[in-house]
């Protein structure tokens, strides 16, 4: 079956001194990331929490393998990562579903790319459909459904392709607050059922308290990690608890200068734009 658990051995990804500059050697160079060293686990859940600006979606994507590094390297299960790849599906803020294809054709699209024949990708398309609770509306049309449902279609889009890592950026940013926390706790279903490990991108210190197994606080520009602080809080995690309440401290904490720094230098590009 498309869901069972995925067999796999060693580090899914590993990041040894990932450095990024944009436009390195030109005038407009910039640097986002510096000396990243970091290690997932098959089915960790792993968010990545820092100011805007701080480099955490240009990691993602030196992950997905849509960017290159300008220092270090990125391992994906012990290979080099060189280019994209379904085992590493990329689930972006604002969905982009194809409007003229029905949610089950949006949610095969990959398979057909692959070539796979319409009765198979149709059944794949159904389970990943369940696995988010949409299998009634296979047949609906993208604007028939409301942002979250857009949202649960890319996972199941992504879960199609049966990837081992999922990368989101921010995919619940858009969406308002009672969606966001039903999302957070659908998406910790899929986690589990899935065995893939999830790299989360966000700046919103209770989501990353509410999934996370770690989380990795950058540094204000140019992103550096901070701290890695494991959670092992039981899941669902009740947000009044002692310890939750403990961990949103300690997170504010680490990051309330960084978010300074941030806010200070995107004043200081303000100024000199
Ligand atoms: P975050 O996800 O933490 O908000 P980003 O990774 O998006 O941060 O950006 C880090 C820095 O890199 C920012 O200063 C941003 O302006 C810059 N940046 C991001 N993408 C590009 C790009 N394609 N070209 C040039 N600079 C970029």
């Amino acid at each position: 079956m498309a869901f069972d658990s995925l067999p796999i051995d060693g580090d899914a990804i590993v990041c040894r001194g990932v450095s990024k500059t944009w436009a390195e050697g030109t005038r407009r160079a910039h640097e986002a990331l510096r000396d990243i060293d970091l290690v997932v686990q098959p089915g960790e859940f792993v968010v990545f929490l820092g100011p805007s600006g701080c480099g955490k979606s240009t990691l993602l994507y030196l992950i997905s393998g849509l960017e290159t590094v300008t220092g270090g390297d990125v391992r994906f299960f012990g290979d080099p990562v060189t280019g994209p790849s379904p085992d590493r599906s990329l689930i972006f803020q604002e969905t982009s579903l194809f409007p003229w294809l029905n949610v089950w054709q949006n949610v095969s699209f990959g398979l057909s790319l692959r070539g796979d024949p319409p009765a198979a990708r149709k059944a794949v398309a159904e389970q990943a459909l369940r696995h988010v609770g949409l299998v009634e509306a296979m047949d609906k049309r993208p604007d028939e459904l409301s942002g979250g449902m857009r949202q649960r279609v890319a996972v199941a889009r992504a879960l199609a392709m049966r990837p081992k890592v999922l990368l989101m950026d921010e995919p619940f940013a858009a969406l308002d607050v009672q969606t966001r926390q039903k999302m957070q706790d659908f998406l910790l279903d899929v986690w589990r059922d899935s065995g893939a490990s999830v790299l989360f991108v966000t700046h919103h210190i209770d989501e990353a308290v509410a999934l996370a197994d770690r989380v990795v606080v950058f540094s204000a520009r140019p992103g550096t990690i901070k701290a890695v602080v494991p959670i092992s809080l039981p899941r669902p995690r009740d947000q009044f608890s002692r310890e939750v309440e403990r961990l949103r401290i300690d997170l504010t904490e680490l990051l309330r200068d960084e978010v300074d720094r941030a806010f200070a230098e995107q004043e200081g590009l303000a100024r000199t734009a």
